[in-house]
C-alpha cells in the first residue's frame, strides 16, 4: 500500500459482527471471560480496547512500523519512552525543543536521576560529541518548535549507532507527520507524536502516539503503558482514526498554504526573518529537501519592530488566524512562543535560543489562502 491508501486502510479491518466500515467505539472498561483467564484477547480496558487497537494499528501502518501505542497526551507518550531508562542514564536532546518536553526532562526526570544534555542538532557531530558511556537515548525534534531548525535523522541515527548500537534514537515527528518524513525508515527506533496536532487534525482531542519497528522494544513500551496507565480513551481513538484518514489531503494543502504564507511574509516590509525550511537560504534546506517530501504548514517570523507592543498589536488583530496554543488543525492558529507555548522555559534559555518578544509562530491551516494572506496583511498594518 502507498501512504495515501495506508492513512485510510492501514491496519484496518471490517468489524466482524456487522461489517461496520468504521470501527465501533467500544465504551466498555471490561470484557466477559468464559472461564478465568479465557477471553477473546481483551480483558480490561487499560491493557487493550478494540477501538484503541484499531488506532494503534493505523499508527504503526502510517509510520512504517510494526507496533503503535496510543496515549492520553503527547506528553504521556514521551513519559513512556523516558521510563525505559534508569537513574544515571543520559539523554542527548536538541536545544530547541517543544517547551513541555524541555519542562518534563529538566523538572521531572532530572529529579529521578536522569541526565540531559542539550545540543544544536543542526550538526550531527554535536550529537556524537556528546555521547558518553551512559548515553541511552537521543531525542530529536525536526523541524523544531518554534525556530524550524532541521536535524538530519539519517545521519544522526547512523553515527549514533556506529558508536553504540544500544543507544535508542527517538524522533518527535509531530511537526512533519509521516506524510512528510518517516523516521523509522531513516534509522530511528522510536517515533513519537502529539496526535493532538496533525494526526488528529481537527483540534478536538488530546492524544499521544509512539510507533516502533522492533518487537522487544514494543513489548517494553506496552508494559510501561499498561503499568503506568496513560492510555487513549475509546472515543478519542475513534476521532483520531477519522482524522488520520484525511491526513495526506490535509497535509498537501497545509504545505501549499504554508509556502504561500512564508513567501508573503518574506516579502513584507514590516517582517524581519522568516523561519521556513522550504527557503533556499534556510541553513539546513538541503537536509530538509532530502528527508522531507515537502515543507509543512508551520512558519515562524519576526516583526522588524522588536517591541512586545508591536507583537501584541499583531496578535490581537488577526481574525482568521486564531490566537491559541496548539497547531496542526484545519484552522489557522497564531502563537506568541515567549508568553504561550514556551513560557515554561527560563528567560535566559529563551534568549539564548533566540525566542524573543518579536517572534511569532503560525500554524497555517487549510482555509482559502487569499483569505489567510489578507488576514495577515490586515494585522501587520493594524
Ligand atoms: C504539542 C506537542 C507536544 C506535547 O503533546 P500534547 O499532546 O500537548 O501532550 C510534544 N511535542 C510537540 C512538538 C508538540 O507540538
Amino acid at each position: 500500500m502507498k501512504f495515501n491508501t495506508k492513512t485510510i486502510h492501514g491496519g484496518q479491518k471490517l468489524e466482524e459482527a456487522t461489517g461496520s466500515v468504521m470501527p465501533p467505539v467500544f465504551l466498555t472498561s471490561t470484557f466477559a471471560q468464559t472461564s478465568p483467564g479465557k477471553h477473546k484477547g481483551y480483558a480490561y480496558g487499560r491493557g487493550t480496547n478494540p477501538t484503541r487497537t484499531a488506532l494503534e494499528n493505523s499508527f504503526a501502518a502510517i509510520e512504517n512500523g510494526t507496533h503503535g501505542f496510543a496515549f492520553s497526551s503527547g506528553m504521556a507518550a514521551i513519559d513512556c519512552v523516558l521510563r525505559l531508562l534508569k537513574p544515571g542514564d543520559e539523554v542527548i536532546a536538541g536545544d530547541d525543543l517543544y517547551g513541555g518536553t524541555y519542562r518534563m526532562f529538566t523538572r521531572l526526570f532530572k529529579k529521578y536521576g536522569l541526565e540531559f544534555s542539550f545540543v544544536n542538532m543542526n550538526f550531527s557531530e554535536n550529537v556524537t560529541a556528546a555521547i558518553t558511556e551512559n548515553t541511552k537515548l537521543v531525542w530529536i525534534e525536526t523541524p523544531t518548535n518554534p525556530l524550524m531548525k532541521i536535524a538530519d535523522i539519517e545521519s544522526i541515527s547512523s553515527s549514533v549507532k556506529a558508536i553504540n548500537t544500544s543507544i535508542l534514537v527517538a524522533v518527535d515527528n509531530t511537526f512533519a507527520t509521516p506524510y512528510l518524513q518517516k523516521p523509522l525508515d531513516l534509522g530511528a527506533d522510536i517515533v513519537m507524536h502529539s496526535a493532538t496536532k496533525y494526526l488528529g487534525g481537527h483540534s478536538d482531542l488530546i492524544m499521544g502516539a509512539l510507533m516502533v519497528k522492533e518487537a522487544e522494544l514494543a513489548k517494553e513500551l506496552h508494559f510501561i503503558q499498561f503499568a503506568a496507565g496513560a492510555i487513549a480513551a475509546p472515543m478519542d481513538s475513534f476521532l483520531a482514526i477519522r482524522g488520520i484518514k484525511t491526513l495526506h489531503v490535509r497535509m498537501q494543502r497545509h504545505c501549499e498554504n504554508g509556502k504561500a504564507v512564508a513567501d508573503f511574509l518574506k516579502n513584507h516590509p514590516k517582517v524581519g526573518e522568516v523561519y521556513y525550511p522550504g527557503f533556499d537560504d534556510h541553513p539546513n534546506h538541503d537536509i530538509a529537501k532530502k528527508q522531507m517530501k515537502d515543507f509543512g504548514g508551520m512558519v515562524s517570523f519576526r516583526l522588524k519592530d522588536q517591541s512586545k507592543a508591536a507583537a501584541f498589536q499583531f496578535l490581537e488583530n488577526t481574525h482568521i488566524f486564531t490566537l491559541a496554543e496548539s497547531l496542526g488543525g484545519v484552522e489557522s492558529l497564531v502563537n506568541h512562543p515567549v508568553t504561550m507555548s514556551h513560557a515554561s522555559i527560563p528567560q535566559k534559555e529563551l534568549l539564548k535560543a533566540g525566542i524573543t518578544n518579536s517572534l511569532i509562530r503560525l500554524s497555517v491551516g487549510i482555509e482559502n489562502v487569499e483569505d489567510l494572506l489578507e488576514d495577515l496583511e490586515h494585522a501587520l498594518n493594524a
